[in-house]
């Protein structure tokens, strides 16, 4: 439990819960379920929902319940299944023996559309889906009756038996619930429950060659195995009315009626630059304009663990976003502030140069190296120090030197001393350039009696910079990203424009690096902050002989403020 979470009042959902343990509702029981679809890897606005239905069933003492809506075998896969899986795990999330398919449901959801279309409740339609939709009319006028809405249940019983046994082509029939052509719910103006498919299910085979639309098996999903509040998100409240009308048409029992499932329903989670629809997120991976579903830019799950993210970041995450009724969209620069939180820490520091420029110090010894002794993490002294080699030749961050420096210029400039961090003072006596007139390298002196960056005589020095030591550091490759997107809502788009147009063309660029010889044993997904240039974390791309970083999030922090990242 973190700090927020102590002090915040309940949300709505809490109070509800609380009313209900209170009254002996569900017999003091509180069982939700997370009901991904799995046509795609989750992201984190579903990360959002995990927190939420995971979360309020440890605070009360209740289970949660991993459900797979597989209703639609064209779109679903074992491969986002399994992906699945993985991240509510990595999140922190445990459902136990509770992993549910909507497909092993299929059976008892069949039986009861038998007993409706028996009831006079249900009737086989000659028309496709879009046939039907293209008569529901609009909010405004009413839908038409189909001709075939008064058909007798002897035939409508025949024909959907028939349409199971595979004997009509896709996209020929379809089964409707009969409620009301003229609702102002268009969700109620008869809605397809079945419709045809011969397609493989990825779980069921060829078993079936029908199979319930969304609407129809959602509701009954949850009766069936007992959830005591559904929570979803805000547009699935006008298909509340069609879920109920299909419980209480096919439940009798009052008692049951009295403690089944109810739902509700909470604003998603919107984040600026970036998308979550599954349609965009599968462009972006199909259509390669991204490496693939964890690349480290993606709002997914996996690319955010990729990017180095924690899940005790995103939990907080959750946390701080909240639970509300109302549409919202939140920054980004909250996401970014957890996972500095965190990792600041946790993260172990390290000295990296991304932008080299050569430092020769003339009066240190030629061939002489010493060990200079470094913080592992300020934050905590647990983590103890460690070694960084020190040399005659540096390399120091470009930027960190200025042959014409404006006033209040701390860095190293001509004249000026900087201290190089946990080791020592310099000076820089001589600017080197090429024909082109580009600093190639600099030459320096340094006070042999400042060893640790620490002043011999009380004499100040302002700026304080990192460098590696040039033959002990290792080559890295390192990713830094920016926003995916250039526009905060990426779906506003201009004329004969899609969302892709809106793309950064430079959410990656690749440099070169140098890092400490203490990264050599870094594996994938360690963590470091690179001092004064952000948090990066190791790419699984990394091998023996190539060491990758991406960035996770640059730095802002009183230590960033004399750097221009
Ligand atoms: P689509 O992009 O096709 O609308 P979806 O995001 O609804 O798909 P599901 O697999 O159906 O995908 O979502 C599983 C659960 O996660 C649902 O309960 C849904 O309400 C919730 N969820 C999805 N997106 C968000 C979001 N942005 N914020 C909060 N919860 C979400
Ligand atoms: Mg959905």
């Amino acid at each position: 439990m973190n700090n927020t979470e102590e002090t915040r009042s309940l949300h709505f959902i809490e109070e509800i819960i609380e009313e209900d343990l209170k009254s002996g509702k569900h017999s003091g029981k509180i069982l939700t379920r997370f009901p991904p679809e799995p046509n795609g890897y989750l992201h984190i606005g579903h990360a959002k929902s995990i927190c939420l239905n995971f979360g309020l069933a440890q605070k009360y003492n209740g289970r949660c319940n991993l459900r797979f809506d597989d209703t639609n075998p064209l779109t679903e896969e074992t491969e986002y299944v399994d992906s699945i899986r993985k991240d509510i795990q990595w999140l922190g999330f445990d459902w136990e023996d509770r992993e549910f398919y909507a497909s092993d449901y299929f059976g008892q959801l069949y039986e009861w559309a038998i007993l409706l279309i028996k009831k006079g409740l249900a009737y086989v339609d000659d028309h496709s889906a879009e046939e039907v939709a293209e008569s529901r009319g609009t909010p405004t006028r009413p839908g038409k009756e189909s001709p075939f809405r008064n058909r007798s249940v002897e035939e409508n019983l025949d024909l959907f038996i028939r349409m199971n046994k595979g004997e009509f082509p896709d996209g020929t029939k379809v089964l409707r619930a009969k409620i009301d052509m003229a609702s102002p719910n268009m969700h109620m103006r008869d809605p397809v429950m079945y419709r045809i498919k011969h397609a493989v299910h990825h779980r069921t085979g060829n078993k079936w060659c029908i199979y319930p639309m969304y609407d129809y098996a959602h509701g009954q999903s949850d009766f069936i195995e007992g959830i005591t509040h559904s929570i979803c998100t805000l547009e699935f409240e006008v298909h509340r009315p069609l879920y109920d009308w299909f419980l209480d048409n096919i439940i009798d029992d009052p008692l049951v009626n009295f403690s089944r499932t109810r739902q509700y329903e909470f604003a998603r989670l919107n984040l600026n630059y970036t998308v979550m629809s599954k349609r965009m997120l599968l462009k972006l991976v199909k259509e390669n304009y991204v490496n693939g579903w964890d690349d480290p830019r993606m709002p997914t799950i996996s690319g955010l663990r990729r990017r180095g993210y924690t899940p005790e970041s995103i939990r907080d995450f959750a946390d701080r976003v909240g639970v509300a009724k109302r549409e919202n969209v939140i920054d980004m620069s909250l996401l970014e502030f957890c996972i500095r939180e965190d990792l600041n820490k946790k993260a172990q520091r390290i000295l990296t140069v991304i932008n080299p420029l050569k430092v020769i110090i003339e009066n240190y010894p030629e061939g002489q190296t010493e060990e200079l002794e470094a913080v592992n993490n300020p934050e905590d002294e647990i983590m103890g120090t460690r070694h960084v080699p020190f040399s005659r030749t540096i390399y120091i961050e470009r930027d960190d030197f200025m042959e014409d420096p404006p006033k209040k210029y701390f860095r190293l400039s001509p004249g000026n001393e900087v201290r190089l961090r946990y080791a020592y003072f310099i000076k820089c006596n001589k600017v080197i350039k090429n024909a082109n007139g580009d600093i190639t390298e600099l030459r320096c002196s340094y006070d042999p009696q400042s060893k640790g960056g620490k002043s011999p005589d009380g004499r100040k020095v302002k700026g304080t910079i990192h460098w590696v030591s040039v033959q002990h550091a290792i080559e890295t490759e390192i990713r830094l990203y920016d926003r995916l997107f250039l526009k905060e809502d990426p779906a506003e788009a201009g004329v004969n424009q899609t969302f892709i147009d809106n793309l950064n063309p430079d959410s990656l660029q690749i440099v070169k690096g140098y890092t400490e010889p203490c990264a050599s044993e870094a594996r994938p997904f360690d963590k470091f902050q690179f001092e004064r240039l952000g948090y990066f974390c190791v790419d699984p791309d990394s091998d023996s002989g190539k060491l990758v970083f991406n960035r996770t999030v640059t730095l802002r922090d009183s230590w960033a403020k004399i750097s221009s990242r």
